[in-house]
């Protein structure tokens, strides 16, 4: 399975906003985008010309792509899902990208950060009303419950997120027990329910061409 393996950070500066790749360090004075908020390379540090439509809405899709951790194979298939649903195709593709298994354990907060929600997941730490399920793309629905496996309880990661009990990232539309390690899907989340800095739109109109 391909997977991003250069810096992370670079990513936050090439995009110009903080995407939150790393968990705890994004919060602290390490933070690269806060350090040196300039684009990466050579000619990162000239000032930024003004940018073409297309280029807007290449940014915004890049930044969306890298803030779920897509590639732009999936991503298209995600964008090929939304155009087909009924209703916004915006607002279809951010929900289905927030209903990915490893993007609501990174917001029940059992995960410092989505890629290591998605590692956490193919090591099979998670069930799906209580069957085993490995894929981090697996597509979660109203009513379904996630959960730290039983055996999995112990691990380092899953006893610090229940010590640290973290909310930043919880939406309305999911809820958390975190002394059992679980959470309820309660409903499919709206676009305003959906704390992702991304304009949508931008992106609808990039695969509109
Ligand atoms: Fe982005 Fe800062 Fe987190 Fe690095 S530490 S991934 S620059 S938000």
């Amino acid at each position: 399975m391909a997977r991003y393996t250069d810096a992370k950070c670079k990513l936050c500066r090439r995009e110009g906003a903080k995407l939150f790749l790393k968990g705890d360090r994004c919060f602290s004075p390490r933070c690269s985008f806060d350090r040196r908020g300039y684009a990466p390379g050579e000619h990162g540090q000239r000032p930024r010309r003004k940018q073409s439509d297309f280029a807007l809405q290449l940014r915004e899709k890049q930044k969306a792509r890298r803030i779920y951790g897509i590639f732009e194979r999936q991503f298209r298939k995600y964008f090929a899902e939304a155009e087909r649903q009924p209703g916004v195709t915006g607002d279809n593709l951010l929900r289905l990208l927030e209903r990915r298994l490893d993007n609501v354990v990174f917001r029940l907060g059992f995960a410092p950060s989505r890629s290591a929600a998605r590692q956490l997941v193919r090591h099979g730490h998670f069930q799906v009303n209580g069957r085993k399920v490995t894929i981090p793309s697996y597509a979660l629905v109203r009513g379904e419950v996630v959960q730290v496996a039983e055996k999995s309880r112990s691990l380092h990661v899953f006893k610090e997120a229940k010590e640290r009990r973290r909310e930043d990232q919880l939406c309305a539309w999911i809820s958390r027990d975190i002394d059992k390690l679980s959470g309820h899907i309660m409903e499919m989340p709206a676009r305003d329910a959906i704390p992702a800095n991304v304009n949508e739109q931008l992106i609808v109109e990039l695969y509109s061409k």
